[in-house]
């Protein structure tokens, strides 16, 4: 007789969230096909709140390929890239996008019925991520004929300093003229306040959901967290991810107070720093239920707070939320970041994920885990895989090896 595998607890508000998605997508394909309107697509840490100020319907194509991902057809459609000269050892994401792009699928297809990817007007990228969402959007460009343009961020940054901000801001200002003749009109400064207003609530919000994970037992897990982020990563900047983020965090409350687990039994509390496995979410937040552990916080999930965000000092303060990223700063700011979370959520140890295509969010390779767990006195695991590519995962190797961390955290 089979035991029945434990089920993570369901969140209500996942109802609202998946209308609301189903909603942006079918929203930007009709704006895809309407003349009168403009789209524009956007590195997921990229200029959103600008783009909203131009009333460019705004679509991020990272998300379109957790989506591939997450469905398991990632890894189906990057040899395709790879054919045409992107190598298998850059970012997963983008030849898993443009793969799929070449063989004519989407996964918004099975989703919504939605034939194609937006055809968009204008393609803006942020370097802060990584190089890779430029080559990325450039071969879009060049595809569609269509301008891709963006900004290039100061990268490995201590200290955030005066030069850092005007440069950005010098950037995102050029970028605004860029996109007056695109959009065909001038930037709206009442629509553009507004939208880096409602990104601020949206942020806010969305670190408060996140806090609830710091609750013993924990509220949420990182895998619910990388399923609810979608509005704060595509929707931010509107009403809808402020009202979604409000509904959410009213449910999670509401756990917290009740002392509902996310987890039930709850023995461990871990870290995860590194990007999520998308095509693997399910099986590892089912090995983490039946281990009674719980991954209470991540890195990647916090990405998408902007708390710096200021509707006074839009640009100035666009500078600054998208150069103070986790992601641009050197190692010692990293680890400062870890240290503190790790603190605030009682966490006992940390599991990082060595994404193979993913240099930029992978913290593995220098050190630092060894230098953490001696600061911090609690054990790191390092799991081998990747964000899209499932053949640089070993699901039997990782289970093992996780298994084996938290019997170590048993043992004291
Ligand atoms: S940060 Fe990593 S996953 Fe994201 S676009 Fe860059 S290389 Fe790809």
């Amino acid at each position: 007789m089979n035991a029945e595998k434990p089920r993570s607890k369901k969140i209500s508000a996942a109802k609202t969230m998946k209308k609301i998605m189903a909603d942006h997508f079918l929203g930007i394909d009709a704006a895809s096909k309407d003349p009168k309107r403009k789209v524009a697509w956007c590195t997921s840490v990229g200029p959103a709140e600008l783009l909203q100020g131009f009333g460019f319907e705004v679509y991020y194509p990272e998300n379109h390929s957790a989506i591939l991902g997450a469905t398991r057809k990632a890894t189906e459609y990057i040899p395709y890239a790879n054919a045409v000269g992107y190598s298998p050892d850059i970012c997963s994401y983008l030849t898993a996008d443009v793969g799929a792009y070449m063989q004519g699928f989407t996964p918004l297809t099975a989703a919504y019925g939605i034939e194609a990817v937006p055809r968009p007007d204008v393609l803006v990228y942020n370097t802060n991520q990584c190089r890779d969402v430029q080559d990325w959007f450039m071969w879009y460009g060049r595809e569609w004929n269509v301008p891709c343009v963006g900004v290039q961020t100061h990268r490995n940054v201590g200290e955030v300093t005066r030069e850092h901000l005007d440069s950005i801001t010098g950037q995102l200002k050029n970028l605004a003229k860029d996109l007056e003749p695109i959009a065909g009109h001038p930037l709206d400064m009442d629509r553009f306040r507004e939208a880096v207003g409602l990104s601020r609530k949206c942020s806010e919000l969305w670190e408060k959901v996140l806090r609830t994970g710091a609750a013993r037992p924990s509220a949420l897990t990182f895998f619910d967290g990388t399923i609810h982020m979608g509005p704060a990563v595509v929707l931010r900047g509107t009403q809808i991810a402020v009202d979604y983020y409000e509904q959410l965090l009213d449910e999670l409350d509401g756990r917290v107070a009740d002392k509902v687990a996310a987890v039930e039994g709850e023995r461990f509390r871990l870290y995860w720093e590194g990007m999520p496995i998308w095509g693997k979410l399910r099986p590892l937040s089912e090995q983490f239920l039946e281990l009674n552990t719980c991954v209470v916080a991540s890195t990647y999930c916090n990405s998408w707070i902007f708390n710096q965000l200021d509707p006074d000092q839009p640009f100035e303060s666009m500078a600054r939320a998208y150069t103070e990223l986790f992601i641009v700063r050197s190692d010692p700011v990293k680890e400062d970041y870890i240290a503190e979370m790790c603190s605030d959520f009682s966490v006992d140890g940390i599991v990082y994920h060595d994404a193979r295509t993913c240099g930029a969010n992978t913290n593995s390779r220098y050190g630092m885990p060894q230098r953490l767990s001696k600061r911090l006195g609690s054990p790191h695991l390092t799991i081998d895989g990747d964000l899209n590519d499932l053949r640089c995962y070993s699901e039997e190797q990782a289970r093992t090896n996780i298994e084996a961390f938290v019997e170590q955290l048993a043992q004291g």
